[in-house]
């Protein structure tokens, strides 16, 4: 970066300086090309002046508003959620960015159904002999009907599948080209353990140890269930989130033509143990079994009978979605895409006291960012040459359904999308001395990620815990999964004034007191000095994977390489 630049971020970063320092002596001397990258930064002097137009206040304005008691929490499909999509709207059009959804308006419709398990529902393991044992919901399962139907009826022989893992780049397969068509699968979560970076990312979580993947795959495959076996260190997470998580009415996506399972279900360890040992075999075995290249898929003796009911309601929601055009002939068709979550959790009214989940840091805060560089790029003296999108995202708390439909329905294809950069709960703590950017570091961009970090002065936080597969749980993923180099930006732990245990303990208290609950509220008197330094970062990336001569990739290797290149 010249040495113009320089002074000018440091303005940025130091807002007093931006009144009582002018920049331009420095811009008497000639500007030193960028030594030590061949990204680097090269922002023009329009992008400089949009990005320090960025203003903390008109973010927190937004998220004033947002979390609201009047948005009622903004559950998808409700008036809170609603009236937010339609303010985000109008912020659009009030920059004079042009609509990007459904024909001609600034609105994507995302058709969803809930699903509500029917109370008499009947799960019941029945063994070769003619026993049986009903499972009872939520303390010994939890299981939906994603074929989206009042009534299925499920009675098939249980297979183990180990991992439930086919994985070509790896040179994995679970399955073994057992036919598994008719049959309920019995797998575990997580994947195969390993050191070895090249194999399932190491330590770290690959999307094949996810359980939305094993229940996709083995719908994929034609079985009529899935079962997977919750053993709390592997999964990452106690019994509690899996009966939290899987009771009530569960969203989902209209069905779209994909396979589905009749039953897609969790159990405890216990019943697991149970259900190896009636079939003769021993669950710690099976389990050690998984882990070998060599497992081959292990018929039980035990059959699944289940009885699902469900109680269907189809609904809609809406993807908020504009574009500013490209300033580039050659360049316009292709885009930079940047997205956060609007939605949260509505309003639970059996609840005493407050009840309305305002969801201020989650997600109101990445919609405040999101639009603010909305508006200085509609803004900017000059435009980018690709087209920039900006997409306001529903769904996401109920599995990120507003993306994967996104993902599903681009207005562009995903192969001319470089980069998506999403913003999700970012707190207003004051001024952020680095940024996460995990996943970044699996695309081709991440030498510009980099090479900015160190133009911002931020340090790059690395995921503290790849092994959860946070990557997997936001937004950029479902862009990710069909092929767009995508993540997110967020603030990291250490603030000027601060230490480290400081940030952290900020951490804990939010995610044992405000995290998804009631109290994650507005509140005056909050720092958003990060909140503006991450969308500015942002900005200032997206610029630059608008303006590079090609678009962004995955490293060769990467589980989304594949995807991004399944239409060349
Ligand atoms: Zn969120």
């Amino acid at each position: 970066m010249n040495i113009r630049t320089i002074a000018v971020l440091a303005a940025v970063l130091f807002p007093i300086a931006v009144i009582s320092a002018p920049v331009v002596s420095a811009q008497q001397k000639p500007p030193k090309p960028h030594a030590e990258s061949r990204f680097g930064s090269h922002l023009p002097p329009a992008a400089i002046a949009a990005l320090q137009s960025i203003r903390p206040d008109s973010i927190e304005t937004h998220v004033r508003f947002l979390s609201h008691d009047l948005l009622e929490g903004r559950g998808t499909g409700q008036r809170g959620g609603d009236i937010a999509a339609e303010y985000i709207a109008t912020q659009f059009a009030l920059y004079g960015l042009r609509p990007a959804g459904d024909n001609g308006s600034y609105l994507q419709k995302v058709p969803m159904v809930g699903i509500t398990p029917g109370g008499d529902t009947r799960f019941t393991l029945v063994s070769s002999n003619g026993s049986a044992t009903d499972l009872k919901p939520l303390d010994e399962y939890v299981a939906y009907d994603q074929t989206q139907q009042p009534e299925s009826k499920v009675d098939a022989d249980i297979v183990y599948v180990g991992y439930g893992i086919e994985a070509p780049e790896y040179n994995w397969d679970d399955y073994k080209g057992l036919d598994v068509k008719g049959k309920v699968l019995l797998m575990l979560v997580n994947e195969p353990p390993s050191d070895d970076l090249k194999f399932f990312g190491g330590k770290a979580l690959t999307y094949y140890g996810r359980w939305t993947y094993k229940y996709e795959e083995a719908a994929r495959k034609g079985a009529v269930g899935a079962i997977l076996i919750h053993k709390a260190e592997m999964a990452s997470y106690p019994w509690e989130v899996v009966r939290n998580s899987n009771s009530g009415e569960k969203a989902y996506l209209k069905l779209d033509g994909n396979p589905r399972l009749k039953a897609a279900a969790w159990i405890q360890l216990s019943i697991a143990r149970n259900l190896f040992s009636s079939s003769g075999l021993d669950l710690d075995r099976m389990m050690a079994a998984a882990t070998s290249r060599d497992f081959k898929p292990v018929p039980l003796t035990v059959r699944l009978s289940a009885h699902m009911t469900s109680k269907v309601r189809p609904f809609e929601s809406n993807n908020v979605i504009a574009v500013l055009p490209g300033g580039s002939a050659l360049l316009k068709d292709e885009g930079v895409m940047y997205t956060a979550h609007y939605d949260h959790l509505g309003i639970r009214p059996d609840m005493p006291g407050d009840n309305i989940y305002n969801g201020a840091m989650d997600n109101a805060t990445g919609c405040g960012i999101l639009m603010e560089i909305a508006r200085v790029y509609a803004n900017a003296a000059q435009k980018p040459r690709r087209s920039i999108y900006f997409a306001s995202v529903t769904g996401e708390e109920q599995g990120l359904l507003g993306s994967e439909y996104l993902g599903k329905h681009l207005p562009i294809p995903a192969g001319k999308i470089s980069l998506d950069l999403n913003y999700d709960d970012v707190r207003p703590l004051g001024a952020n001395e680095e940024v996460e950017v995990t996943g970044a570091d699996r695309t081709t961009f991440y030498p510009a990620v980099q090479a900015m970090a160190q133009d911002f002065r931020f340090r790059i936080r690395p995921d503290a815990h790849p092994e959860a597969g946070h990557y997997y749980r936001s937004d950029h993923f479902s862009l990710a999964r069909v092929g767009i180099p995508a993540f997110s930006i967020n603030e990291g732990i250490k603030f000027k004034g601060h230490d480290e245990a400081w940030g952290l303990a900020q951490d804990e208290d939010y995610n044992k007191h405000h995290y998804h609950q009631p109290s994650d509220d507005y509140h005056s008197g909050m720092d958003y000095t990060s909140d503006a330094a991450v969308a500015r970062f942002g900005f200032a990336l997206g610029w630059e994977a608008a303006n590079q001569a090609r678009t962004v990739d995955w490293k060769k290797g990467d589980e989304f390489e594949r995807a991004r290149h399944a239409g060349d």
